[in-house]
């Protein structure tokens, strides 16, 4: 087959799937399972996986699945990440397949659905995996397709999905050279795709600061050491490291001090106080000046009030960086399926994004695809877990041409 006889293939077994992929998303819609609890979505996508020819199907992280697809020509291994989690909101699109789904949340009973559109992005990448498995003599190099759980943060004390899936070996065997990552957005419509070359996503750190001082009566303050003192002032100081420290112009940079807890008696000074820090940045050397300065003045703030500080150290995720090479390489492939006009460049995010995970190991192109419903303006499609959030079903055979058209011509060139 001739380059634009593959171009054409997959744009007609796209179509061909269209009615199937829209089942599968609906199907996927009323089935929304939690992070680290996707079996039956596991199951799902696994049992549609068996009906395809050419892959090698394994399962990973849990609930994740690796399918690796044997091109018939010798090439690089290209892969593709594709989210599946829920998330325990309420949905109240009113769609005649809108999620009733409960579950058990932390303890507690919780309504689950899928309004990040991680339903669509396991729709999407099903239809990718289902129209290349048909084209697999013709792909120079194997794809790795990565049925990702627990994106949306995994429970306590657990790692989130990426994480996990590159411990357990999601981008060896075969040593992957690529990787994509695809997201449903709603501001923009079906066949328009939002990219970004460099960081699109900050990092993330969670810090907590525990403060000791010393117990007194509420009346006698100066018999102990106030934890609560300590923390206010501390608190204040944090957010000079953004306004006065790190430099700006690099990247933006933020800190949110979530919870502070302590107390439980209007008369009585506790012995102890608690604050929850999540730290973001766009760019790593502010990151690092972050994380020391917030050590350093948290000691020397709990110092100066008599108090001892510990500070800990949670969850990171790095951040998000497009590759250059990558998407220099990748932006003709984009602007040729969905035309340049339809080509639009998003804002880096201080918000984080765990594919950052798989872009730190190897190059990564992250993107979004226009899933506003068509038939309103822009300003009434609901945001990512909002609970009215809804994809527009057109958008599902898009990204697979896109999906599609990306990995092929990456197999091809890169
Ligand atoms: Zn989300
Ligand atoms: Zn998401």
């Amino acid at each position: 087959m001739n380059l634009d006889t593959v171009y054409k293939s997959i744009d007609q077994m796209a179509d061909d799937f269209k009615s199937q992929q829209i089942e599968i998303f609906r199907w996927l819609h009323q089935h929304p399972e939690l992070a680290y609890q996707e079996f039956e979505t596991s199951q799902y996508i696994r049992e549609h996986l068996e009906k395809l020819q050419g892959l090698e199907i394994s399962s990973i992280a849990k609930t994740g699945i690796k399918a690796v697809l044997q091109g018939g020509k010798p090439g690089p291994n290209i892969a593709i990440r594709a989210d599946m989690d829920a998330l325990p909101v309420k949905e109240e699109t009113g769609l005649p397949y809108a999620s009733n789904v409960k579950t058990d949340y932390d303890g507690q009973e919780t309504h689950v659905a899928h309004v990040c559109g991680h339903d669509a992005s396991t729709a999407a990448a099903l239809g990718t995996v289902t129209v290349l498995s048909q084209l697999k003599d013709e792909l120079p190099g194997n794809v790795v397709f990565l049925f990702q759980p627990a994106e949306e943060g995994a429970p306590t004390g657990t790692d989130g999905g990426a994480l996990r899936m590159v411990g357990e070996g999601a981008l060896k065997d075969p040593d992957v050279q690529a990787i994509f990552g695809f997201h449903a957005n709603n501001t923009c419509y079906p066949g328009q795709v939002m990219i970004r070359e460099g960081p699109t996503h900050a990092s993330q750190d969670s810090i907590i600061i525990r403060i000791w001082g010393e117990q007194a009566h509420g009346s006698q303050p100066w018999s102990g050491k106030d934890p609560i003192v300590a923390g206010a002032s501390l608190i204040n100081s944090l957010q000079t490291l953004i306004s006065r420290e790190v430099d700006l112009q690099k990247g933006a940079a933020v800190i949110t001090v979530g919870y502070f807890w302590s107390g439980i008696k209007v008369n009585i000074i506790p012995e102890g106080a608690e604050m929850g820090l999540t730290v973001r940045s766009l760019d790593e050397d502010n990151r690092e000046i972050l994380i020391t300065r917030i050590k350093e003045l948290a000691e020397l703030k709990a110092e100066m009030h008599g108090c001892q500080a510990e500070v800990i150290f949670g969850q990171h995720y790095p951040m998000n960086i497009n590759q250059e090479e990558l998407y220099d390489a990748m932006l003709p492939t984009v602007e040729r399926v969905a035309q340049a006009k339809n080509v639009l460049y998003y804002l880096s995010s201080t918000k984080s994004e765990d594919f950052s995970h798989f872009s730190s190991e190897v190059p990564g192109l992250y993107m979004y695809y226009g899933a506003a419903p068509q038939d309103r303006p822009l300003s009434e499609a609901k945001p990512n877990h909002h609970p009215e959030f809804m994809v527009d079903e057109k958008a599902l055979k898009f990204a697979t041409r896109l999906e599609c058209n990306l990995i092929y011509d990456a197999l091809r060139t890169i």
